[in-house]
């Protein structure tokens, strides 16, 4: 049965639903799947200042969040969550983290406090054979999940949690791990990367809030679309190997790294199209996109 003529057939049987236990309902929505397989995202976050502006790119994403199926929960692998060994998220009511500092009073007064997900929480623990994934029961939502979600899904009505990044692995090693995440789509959870392809915050200019980038930004972020648009993404695993502009673009690759778990879980002959591509101060690449 599809979602919807599934949610009309509960509303039309009140009498039911009402003698019905509610564990026993909670279990077959707890067992409700989308009826197809869900997309996935790679959003290029930028400044978390987003998180309360109103401009092109939080407009795009408040029109994504329209147009998607909406997910039984979303997993986010964040740039800001790196940690030694994979973890993942179990805590049932996972806070919102203000893990920057400097900026607007305002961003501070935010809270994003959707219900975690710990039982997809525990079904990613079984799903991933390649490597043991470990439980964090008191993780809340880092900036990289929630500045994103709020535009999202602004009511905050979806479960999430978050899968940490191993900092000691390699780039393969996060490309072959996001693959192994392929289950969870069809369970109906919509896994987004959260990063930037170009994110060096030493060269940020500051007079250049929107406009046009550095050159070698520029030509890093068009090597990463070539490549995704010719599916051919080994280069991209490899990316150091495209010499200057990678070396600036990915001075360090916490940012870089949640896009290569996104193209890890693309099929071959799924569709990926960008729904956003702009730059923020000539050394961020704010290009999002979006798989199947
Ligand atoms: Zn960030």
């Amino acid at each position: 049965m599809k979602r919807r003529s599934f949610i009309k057939h509960l509303a039309g049987m009140p009498l039911i639903a009402n003698a019905m236990n509610l564990n026993e309902l909670k279990t077959i929505t707890d067992g409700f799947q989308p009826s197809q397989r869900m997309p996935v995202l790679f959003i290029g976050h930028g400044n978390p200042m987003n998180a309360i502006y109103d401009n092109s790119f939080t407009q795009s994403l408040n029109r994504l969040g329209k147009t998607l199926e909406k997910p039984h929960a979303i997993l986010v692998i964040s740039a800001h969550w790196q940690t030694r060994g994979t973890f993942v998220s179990t805590n049932p009511w996972p806070p919102t983290i203000y893990d920057f500092s400097g900026f607007d009073r305002k961003l501070y007064e935010v809270k994003y406090e959707p219900k975690g997900a710990p039982e997809l929480a525990k079904e990613l623990m079984n799903t991933v054979t390649s490597v043991t994934i470990k439980e964090d029961i008191a993780m809340g939502l880092d900036h990289g999940a929630w500045t994103v979600l709020k535009h999202l899904y602004p009511l905050a009505d979806v479960p999430v949690f978050e899968m940490s990044m191993d900092f000691d692995k390699p780039p393969s090693f996060h490309y072959n791990l996001g693959s192994e995440l392929s289950k969870l789509r069809e369970k109906g959870v919509l896994i987004i990367g959260s990063g930037n392809i170009v994110h060096n915050l030493r060269l940020l200019d500051w007079n250049n809030a929107y406009g046009k980038p550095f050159d070698w930004a520029l030509d890093f972020d068009e090597f990463v679309k070539n490549n995704i648009n010719n599916r051919n993404f080994q280069p991209l695993v490899e990316y150091e190997k495209y010499g200057k502009p990678a070396l600036l673009s990915v001075p360090s690759n916490d940012h870089y790294l949640p896009m290569l778990y996104t193209l890890g879980l693309a099929n071959e002959k799924e569709p990926i199209k960008y729904i956003y591509e702009g730059y923020e101060f000539g050394s961020l690449s704010m290009r999002c996109f979006q798989i199947g």
